[in-house]
């Protein structure tokens, strides 16, 4: 009978502890007022490294940002903080709200950001991916600090340009966008597309939010991808008249292809640190807005689509 007692205790126990902290081997604990004050390398030195793989009941979210600035109010978000390091990728688990999210930082650009989002998937088999961070406006009507949700995604650097002769000089507005491979579940091939869609649910609950808090000047669009920085406002104005870019990033559009390879949903939300078609300021410190903004996306993607 008190062995019977036993098991159940240690059954409910077992119920009521955080997804996220089954055997990891490490002691979980919360950050303290001190550690969250610290300069962000500093802070991530105080974190627990995680010993062993990732177990959760419930397969978390998974939040991407390139760079510390773009990632660091949602490390700073997570309850229960573990760091996991793969192939020199900083990943970092805990729970928000209670539901287990991964945060990822990608580093910089489309090789980066396609590795540790293949990573990601295989070592945390997330049930979503957004991938946020920072981006350059190419719609002249778009300001510092607004936030593209994107319906769309492509990349602006995957083209064939038109044929001209040595000394006729450069036009790269003439030019067919070729995509890029990515798996289609139909066919069971890998096949060029010049496209990539978010999943249509993310999309909904991302226009909620949007609609649900005005403090964010928020729109839908189309993020174009590259391992480019454009200033050259009349290629700029192309691209957005040709293929509707709203914004230019470097990470988007892998981030998008890898998940379509796994079969995992996506959804790309980028807030505009630069817009050169109207300013030339660069304000990094907007990649605040898109996690904050993100942060409510999680939150009501949670109740409303995962419980
Ligand atoms: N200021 C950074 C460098 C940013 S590189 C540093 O000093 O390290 C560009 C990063 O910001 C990429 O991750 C990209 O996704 C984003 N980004 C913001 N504005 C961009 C723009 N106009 N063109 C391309 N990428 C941009």
């Amino acid at each position: 009978m008190k062995k019977f007692l036993l098991t159940i205790c240690a059954a409910l126990l077992l119920l009521a502890t955080p997804a996220q902290a089954q055997d990891l081997g490490v002691e979980l604990t919360d950050i303290s007022a001190e550690d969250f004050n610290a300069p962000i390398e500093k802070f991530y030195a105080t974190l627990p490294q995680a010993k062993g793989n990732y177990k959760s009941r419930v397969r978390p979210i998974v939040i991407e940002g390139a760079m510390n600035t773009e990632t660091e109010v949602l490390i700073r978000a997570l309850k229960k903080p573990v760091v996991y390091r793969e192939m020199n990728y900083m990943f970092v688990a805990g729970t928000y709200k209670d539901y287990p999210v991964v945060i990822v930082r990608t580093e910089i650009g489309l090789a980066n950001a396609a590795a540790s989002t293949a990573l990601a998937i295989k070592k945390f088999n997330p049930c979503a991916v957004i991938n946020q961070g920072t981006a350059g406006g190419h719609d002249p009507a778009l300001k510092i600090g607004d936030i593209v949700i994107g319906e769309r995604s492509f990349d602006h650097t995957a083209f064939r340009s038109a044929y001209s002769a040595a000394g006729a000089g450069i036009d790269l507005t003439k030019q067919e966008n070729i995509g890029t491979y990515a798996y289609d579940a139909a066919t069971k091939k890998f096949q060029a597309y010049t496209e990539y869609f978010p999943d249509p649910k993310l999309l909904q609950v991302a226009k909620t939010v949007a609609a649900a808090n005005k403090n964010f000047n928020v729109t839908t669009g189309v993020i174009g991808t590259g391992n480019s920085w454009l200033e050259c406002i009349d290629y700029m104005n192309f691209l957005h008249d040709k293929y509707g870019s709203s914004c230019e990033e470097m990470e988007t559009n892998v981030a998008a292809q890898i998940c379509q390879n796994a079969g995992v949903p996506f959804i790309g939300i980028r807030v505009l640190s630069d817009n050169a078609t109207n300013s030339r300021e660069y304000v990094p410190e907007t990649a605040k807005i898109a996690q904050d903004f993100v942060l409510l996306v999680v939150e009501r993607y949670v109740r409303d689509v995962l419980k």
